[in-house]
């Protein structure tokens, strides 16, 4: 029988650590509801409900699409073209006018174009293989969604992440992506990097020792172990939800996408 694995990832890091400045945002209920309740109707529908995470994906594709059809870039309606491969005439009003916008910046600054694309996700192709982590007498699945990996002209892989919006860069998970390279081409150097396509900045260059790399893959340990123990505790107690995942009611309520079914929400909190 295939033994079933504790799993680790950044977006899980996220719900048990905010970055540095976003604490008062935290609340554990959030990673219940996220992780262990996310097949429930009212909050399956809530987690699908996410217009920036909706521009996300159309924004990635779209990347992805450029490049499958390289002649788009010097089209003049290069942009139309693309968004109506990704059927953004179906989409909400907001998020046609703002992946248009982010077509349109890529058109005029195209990034990636001639460099040496190794990967590049189209953003909806599910859940990535796991790597296999063994630390110490513990084993973990990590999960990495990368959205690009290109070689720089000595060699170096650069891995890439898109952002869109006024998403903050958060260096950890520069380093998680990293630590993923470290696994999957362990003979390369290599860098991650944040390219935000509303904006068309990128972030600087980050780079990882050995030792930080092993601090990292530790505390994919213990939020791994953590997670496993809290679920058990919920599906042998699902009474004790809000013992498990305690909630943390206030200024993360406003932004919290569970506010219209979570009994400890309070809203109206001015920051
Ligand atoms: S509504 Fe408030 S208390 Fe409830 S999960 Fe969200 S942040 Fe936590």
């Amino acid at each position: 029988m295939k033994k079933f694995l504790p799993f680790a990832s950044y977006n899980l890091l996220l719900l048990f650590q905010p970055p540095v400045g976003r604490e008062h945002f935290h609340c554990d209920m959030k990673r219940g509801f996220t992780k262990v309740r996310k097949e429930e109707p009212k909050v399956k529908a809530l987690l699908e409900d996410n217009t920036p995470q909706r521009i996300g994906l159309l924004a990635q594709k779209g990347v992805y699409e450029f490049h499958e059809h390289p002649e788009m870039f010097s089209r003049k309606d290069g942009v139309e073209q693309i968004a109506e491969i990704l059927q953004l005439n179906q989409e909400l009003a907001e998020v046609q006018q703002r992946v248009l916008n982010i077509l349109k910046n890529y058109h005029q600054h195209p990034f990636l174009l001639n460099k040496k694309i190794i990967q590049l996700s189209r953003g909806d192709e599910g859940f990535s293989e796991p790597i296999l982590m063994e630390i110490g007498d513990s084993k973990f699945n990590f999960y990495a969604a990368i959205d690009c990996i290109f070689q720089e002209s000595d060699d170096t892989l650069h891995i890439l992440d898109f952002k869109t919006g006024k998403s903050d860069i958060d260096r950890r998970q520069g380093y998680l992506y990293l630590l993923t390279a470290s696994y999957l081409y362990p003979q390369q150097k290599a860098v991650a990097s944040f390219y935000n396509l509303d904006t068309c900045e990128h972030s600087e260059l980050i780079r990882a020792d050995a030792y930080t790399l092993e601090a990292f893959a530790i505390e994919m340990k213990i939020i791994a172990k953590k997670h496993q123990e809290e679920k058990k505790s919920y599906y042998y107690y699902r009474q004790e939800f809000s013992t498990v995942f305690r909630p943390n009611p206030g200024i993360a309520c406003n932004y919290c996408p569970f506010k219209t079914i979570c009994k400890f929400s309070v809203s109206e909190v001015s920051v």
